[in-house]
């Protein structure tokens, strides 16, 4: 069993900090740079920036937006570096490799950071947080946002069939996936609160992107997720301002699975951090070539009854941060299905994880020439 997955955050930041080296012997000129959390000094952001003598492309590996998510992206960035960094070119390619945009909720295993924010819903671009979006969510408030301390999941499993079947027949399943992923600005205890303001972290990839666009000719970020998709098959999850038609992304990068962000092929989001990228590149570097995307690694699978054990769990440790369980055991039951949703533990996901995390690397780098 491939045990590279780190146990701990402070493990994984280690780990980051003694692998950089070896890359950084090989570009001549680099600099790693830390964000300290400005409310718990002991967390920060790192990342490295790896220069070329000719600032042509750049290619950024990010982890943790989705702090919990951050330990297989550990695992993955370690696999870049290993096993990319080396075949690539230091005269024309730059590289910025960060870890853990979101440590705090990496330490201690959330997917929002210590505001409760999600941080894929707060890159509203030109700082629009909009209350207006997402009006379905207040209709199905009741359902996403109980006001109670958890019970066991037994005893919620009953409760939360019964409110999934009502409102299947009303709203409707499309109107509920989207009302419960598109994000929200208005409900700050609510799930996938997307914030009212740039968050901290948000703002240092904020600038770090502006940085990129700046000064490179081609901007490629691959940032690391799981949980959503099917079980043993990574989805490349691109922004719907990418030109691309996900079939002709399919081909151009030799990977089975590309799906952009939007309702008809994975769910729409609104705040993303690839979108962002667009649209900066759009208003203030037009004629730079940029890729966003995501690795999206899918654990519990994506047949109906999934995507209902996946929206219970997300709502019940959202329940359990903001109210409580009713005991003990009731709180560790949703914490252990909470880590399986983003860190399962089986050894065959993780190597097909990783098989899939390297062959998206190969073909996505060598569509755009840089392997
Ligand atoms: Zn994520």
């Amino acid at each position: 069993m491939d045990s590279l997955f780190p146990e701990s955050y402070e493990a994984s930041r280690a780990r980051f900090f003694r692998d950089v080296e070896r890359v950084r012997a090989k570009w001549t000129s680099t600099r790693l740079e830390t964000h300290p959390l400005k409310n718990f000094p002991e967390l920060s952001i790192d990342w490295l920036w790896a220069e070329p003598r000719k600032k042509e492309n750049l290619v950024m590996v990010s982890t943790a937006e989705h702090g919990i998510e951050g330990y297989v992206g550990s695992r993955m960035l370690k696999l870049f570096m290993d096993e990319f960094a080396p075949r690539i070119n230091p005269e024309n390619t730059g590289l910025l490799l960060l870890h853990a945009i979101n440590p705090w909720g990496m330490k201690y295993h959330y997917r929002v950071n210590a505001n409760h924010v999600d941080l894929n819903r707060n890159f509203v671009f030109e700082g629009n947080y909009d209350p207006g979006i997402n009006p379905d969510f207040d209709l199905l408030s009741n359902f996403l946002n109980p006001q109670r301390p958890v019970r066991t999941l037994r005893a919620e499993a009953i409760l939360f069939l019964a409110k999934v079947v009502r409102n299947m027949i009303y709203p409707g399943r499309a109107r509920v996936q989207s009302a419960s992923l598109l994000g929200q600005h208005r409900n700050s205890q609510g799930i996938y609160f997307g914030g009212r303001q740039v968050q901290e972290e948000t703002a240092v990839l904020m600038r770090l992107y502006r940085t990129a666009l700046a000064e490179y000719q081609n901007f490629i970020q691959m940032d690391m997720h799981t949980g959503y998709g099917p079980r043993y098959q990574m989805t490349v999850i691109v922004p719907p301002l990418d030109p691309t038609p996900s079939a002709e992304a399919t081909q151009k990068f030799n990977y089975p699975l590309v799906q952009k962000i939007d309702a008809s092929e994975f769910y729409a989001i609104s705040g993303d951090m690839g979108e962002y990228v667009y649209r900066l590149r759009d208003a203030e570097f037009p004629g730079k070539v940029v890729f966003a995307c995501g690795f999206e690694f899918g654990t519990f699978g994506d047949a109906l009854p999934a995507l209902i054990r996946s929206l219970r769990i997300t709502i019940l440790e959202n329940q359990l941060r903001h109210h409580g369980a009713l005991n003990p055991q009731a709180e560790e039951q949703v914490r252990t299905e909470y880590q399986e949703l983003f860190l399962p533990a089986e050894a065959e996901w993780r190597e097909k994880a990783l098989a899939d995390c390297s062959q998206a690397f190969h073909g996505i780098l060598s569509a755009y020439g840089i392997l």
